[in-house]
């Protein structure tokens, strides 16, 4: 399998480009969807011990996603207790839909 750090940055992108695409007023449906691929996302994660933590993640801290706004600062906020654990700096999520959806301003 690729390794854990390129594994990973591949991982984020496709997640935060996920919640960039969600809609912004979504059904009872995509709702639950989008939980359940978490959920499995997480199970089936291919580094063992990080599917380990983020899968007891999600059952403490519930995926909300009753908006993408909502959806996009849940998954910021997974992705910051990662980066604490790493010891990476803390992203600023009010800056989440910049960096991945409509881009920074310079
Ligand atoms: P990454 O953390 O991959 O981030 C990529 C880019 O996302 C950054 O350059 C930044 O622009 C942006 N970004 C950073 N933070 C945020 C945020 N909070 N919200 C939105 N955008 C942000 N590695 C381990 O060693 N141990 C683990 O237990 C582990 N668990 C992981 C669990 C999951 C679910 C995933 C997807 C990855 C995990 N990783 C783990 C990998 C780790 O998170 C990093 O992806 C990897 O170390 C590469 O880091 P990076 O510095 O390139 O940036």
């Amino acid at each position: 399998p690729a390794d854990v750090e390129t594994l990973g940055r591949s991982s984020w992108t496709l997640l935060h480009s996920i919640a960039a695409i969600y809609p912004t007023t979504p059904t009872a449906s995509d709702q639950s969807d989008i939980k359940s691929f978490m959920k499995l996302f997480a199970k089936f994660y291919p580094c063992w011990s990080c599917a380990e933590d983020f899968q007891e993640y999600i059952q403490k801290k519930d995926v909300r996603a009753s908006s993408r706004d909502e959806f996009g600062n849940w998954l910021c906020d997974a992705h910051n207790e990662v980066n604490k654990k790493l010891g990476k700096p803390v992203f600023d999520c009010s800056k989440w839909e910049e960096r991945w959806r409509t881009g920074w301003k310079d």
